[in-house]
């Protein structure tokens, strides 16, 4: 537990998929934290966050880029339309583009910035109702439309049923990836990244094994 360990767990699943060291990139999860738990990683020198909520990471990331310095942030909650403008003025990369309007919204505020965050489009690979992302059967349309207003996501991810072996749905999010020319796999927690590294992870979103437990659950 600790960031140094889970650090030492990713070269170690690096290096036994045969995979470049550095090639995976270690996203802290640290939503709904404690500030001095994620100060102490930041001090620790670590640069690469994940939060779920636009208010909440608008409310602690200005001041602690301004004290740490460059951060990169990432969001992989879902993202409600109105928080648009917000989480891409604060976000490096967001993870979760999983439909039609937030499309819309992001394809509109790129015209007029001129730039966006790294997009990545979230797949419901458990085809599970209460979860957003789109459905596998729907992917390659939705790729297609986000390619018609001149997006263009950079990879997938996934977050496979609590349940369930993880294994099948990142071998499935691997395979959609290289299907269609997609090189980032946002795929892995706290539970399982090392097998999301097996199968070709670039992002792994890891957030207990780092910080410790949150004090309260994620709304999901
Ligand atoms: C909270 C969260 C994580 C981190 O979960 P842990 O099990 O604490 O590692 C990863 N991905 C998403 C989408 C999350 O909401």
């Amino acid at each position: 537990m600790g960031l140094a360990d889970i650090q030492a767990r990713v070269r170690a699943a690096e290096r036994a998929a045969g995979r470049a060291e550095g090639s995976v990139r270690l996203i802290a999860v640290s939503k709904v934290q404690p500030p001095e738990r994620v100060e102490a990683v930041l001090a620790e020198g670590h640069r690469v966050f994940g939060e779920n909520y636009v208010q909440e990471a608008a409310g602690k990331w200005p001041a602690w880029r301004e004290r740490f310095g460059l951060v990169e942030l990432h969001m992989i909650g879902p993202l409600q339309t109105n928080k648009a403008k917000l989480a891409v003025d604060l976000f490096d990369a967001i993870h979760t583009l999983d439909r039609p309007s937030l499309a819309q919204k992001l394809a509109s505020l790129g015209q007029a910035r001129g730039a966006l965050p790294q997009l990545f489009v979230q797949v419901n690979t458990g085809e599970e109702p209460q979860k957003a992302g789109v459905l596998p059967a729907d992917l390659a349309g939705f790729l297609k439309d986000c390619r018609a207003m001149d997006l263009s996501p950079v990879g997938l991810m996934c977050i496979p049923p609590e349940d369930q072996d993880a294994t099948p749905h990142f071998a499935m999010l691997a395979q959609m990836a290289a299907d269609h020319g997609l090189t980032g796999l946002s795929m892995g927690m706290s539970s399982d990244f090392e097998t999301a590294i097996a199968h070709g992870a670039t992002h792994i979103r890891v957030g207990s094994a780092i910080f410790g437990a949150r004090s309260y659950a994620p709304r999901a």
